[in-house]
């Protein structure tokens, strides 16, 4: 599906990947996943059709060598592997855990030596021919990774990678530790260590200089076979090469296929930000929350005639919807496809005359959500207030030892319903309650839920901004208040009440 057909033909016939979300991911300050969750990210991992997962470092701890456990006993297709010092100890622990093969990584730089080490290069060339040697008896497949490669002396380097493809070592790593290659530098590395070596090299690279990316896909063009990625771009500081961006530019940019199921992409990065807690900005390529939306008439008018004219990656590529968000920079066509996915049709007059209304809370500063367009439309268009769904009581029971419960009562279609629930904290066990009222029976998924501060102190103001999914319709609502326990349900209610109200037989006003 090449959308720029700037096809590359010097791209090798197969790109490999290595997904180190578990490994160089987990070490994003801030991160540590328990062994079960690894497990989930790892079988989303092998889902999408990763070649290999690095699911962490066997010797780091006992939680860690569980993990690795845990994953490799699955029979996954993608081979596991364990981060690996030149020590044995480190080889063992991985070849007990069941993995399949081992990251098994040396400094090469001076710096790194002299500075962390103390050691001099022979001892380097000494300990792979050791190590590997040791790990191949243990069974293990070794990709020989040279830390802080790229600030190596170039022979010197390509003497150690001779070295370790010598001892049978089935890959070789040239790593970017500290993010500072170029693109000049990376091409001149590169070329020069694939002419010499007859395995495949592969290329880790990290952000801080935003570079991540562009440097792994120039190493492919100059002869690298593999690139080692983590999911939303996660790893220490700044972070590794993101999957979504290497497979988007490899597939899309250069016409080339990976082994990725791509339409996987969006479900996988929720779940890494869900587990690991690190969420991704608004415009981060890909997998951020803008990365599919439109707001500027100007562009939505173009996008519905014809996407391509402000989409290069079609959204359903990634797994995503694209969303056209209704503000100040809205245009009446824009507009209307937000009106027609809530269920209005309106004439051009009323069309105008709602859109004055947007852009006027738009000026004031206000995000413009799915509920305020409701409120907006039933007024120019003379409806009745369609709200199937009321709030009519919540009590919420909360402390420390116990769980939190909460107990809801609402009006739906004029009848009450009532029901409890427990949870994390009082917000989770009020949401619980009401998934269990009607978001379950309703088959309605809650997207997203954001929360934040308006005011500062403990009487804060805050406002909560919710999207719920019914199918393919997706809707955005919102809810401020001083309590929290109340804001989030108005707000989940307020974006019920649009999925749910029926203009077309005025359904839902029975209430
Ligand atoms: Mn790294």
């Amino acid at each position: 599906m090449s959308v720029l057909s700037l096809r590359n033909t010097k791209f090798p016939s197969r790109v490999f990947l290595l997904d180190t979300t578990l490994r160089d991911g987990e070490q994003t300050p801030g991160v540590s996943l328990t062994p079960e969750n690894k497990l989930k990210i790892a079988s989303k991992l092998e889902e999408m059709g990763i070649d290999f997962i690095e699911a962490g470092f066997a010797a780091a701890s006992k939680g860690e060598f569980k993990a690795l456990k845990l994953i490799s006993e699955q029979g996954f297709k993608a081979e596991i592997y364990s981060f690996s010092r030149c020590v044995k100890s480190d080889i063992d622990l991985a070849a007990d855990s069941g993995a399949d093969g081992i990251t098994l990584t040396m400094p090469t730089s001076d710096l790194h030596l002299n500075c962390k080490l103390n050691k001099n290069k022979q001892f380097v060339i000494e300990s792979i021919e050791k190590c590997i040697d040791y790990a191949k008896g243990r069974g293990l497949i070794i990709e020989f990774l040279a830390e802080d490669g790229s600030r190596s002396d170039l022979d010197f380097l390509e003497s150690v990678f001779m070295k370790a493809a010598e001892c049978k070592a089935d890959r070789v790593c040239l790593c970017d530790t500290v993010g500072v290659l170029t693109f000049e530098k990376t091409i001149k590395m590169v070329s020069r260590l694939t002419k010499s070596l007859q395995i495949p090299l592969a290329i880790h690279c990290h952000n801080d200089f935003g570079l991540a990316v562009s440097n792994s896909l120039i190493a492919i063009k100059y002869g690298a076979q593999e690139i080692h990625v983590t999911i939303n771009g996660l790893g220490e500081r700044a972070g590794n090469a993101a999957l979504e961006e290497i497979v988007a530019s490899l597939e899309l940019l250069y016409g080339y296929k990976t082994n990725i199921k791509t339409n996987l992409i969006y479900e996988t990065s929720k779940i890494v930000s869900q587990l690991t807690g690190i969420y991704v900005q608004p415009n981060k390529a890909i997998v951020g929350e803008n990365a599919f939306s439109h707001e500027s008439g100007i562009h939505t008018h173009g996008i519905i005639k014809n996407p391509l004219t402000y989409e290069p990656i079609p959204p359903e590529f990634v797994g995503r919807k694209r969303i056209l968000v209704p503000g100040k920079h809205a245009g009446s066509h824009g507009l209307k496809e937000n009106l027609k996915n809530i269920g209005f049709d309106v004439s051009d007059e009323q069309l105008s005359e709602i859109l004055k209304r947007v852009k006027d809370l738009g000026d004031k500063g206000k995000k413009v959500t799915d509920a305020d367009l409701q409120a907006i439309a039933e007024t120019v268009l003379g409806l009745p207030k369609i709200r199937p769904i009321k709030l009519k009581k919540v009590i919420v029971i909360t402390g420390n030892n116990i769980a939190s419960t909460a107990f809801v009562e609402l009006n739906l279609y004029g009848k009450a319903i009532s029901g409890s629930a427990i949870g994390v904290g009082p917000v989770d066990a009020a949401v619980n309650a009401i998934r269990k009222l009607v978001l379950d029976t309703e088959s309605i998924q809650l997207e997203k839920y954001h929360v934040k501060s308006i005011t500062g102190g403990t009487d804060a103001i805050v406002e909560v901004i919710v999207n719920l999914r019914k199918n393919d319709k997706i809707v955005t609502s919102r809810s401020v208040r001083e309590n929290i326990v109340i804001a989030s349900i108005e707000a989940i209610l307020n974006g019920m009440n649009i999925l749910l109200a029926d203009y077309k037989n005025l359904r839902g006003n029975e209430n």
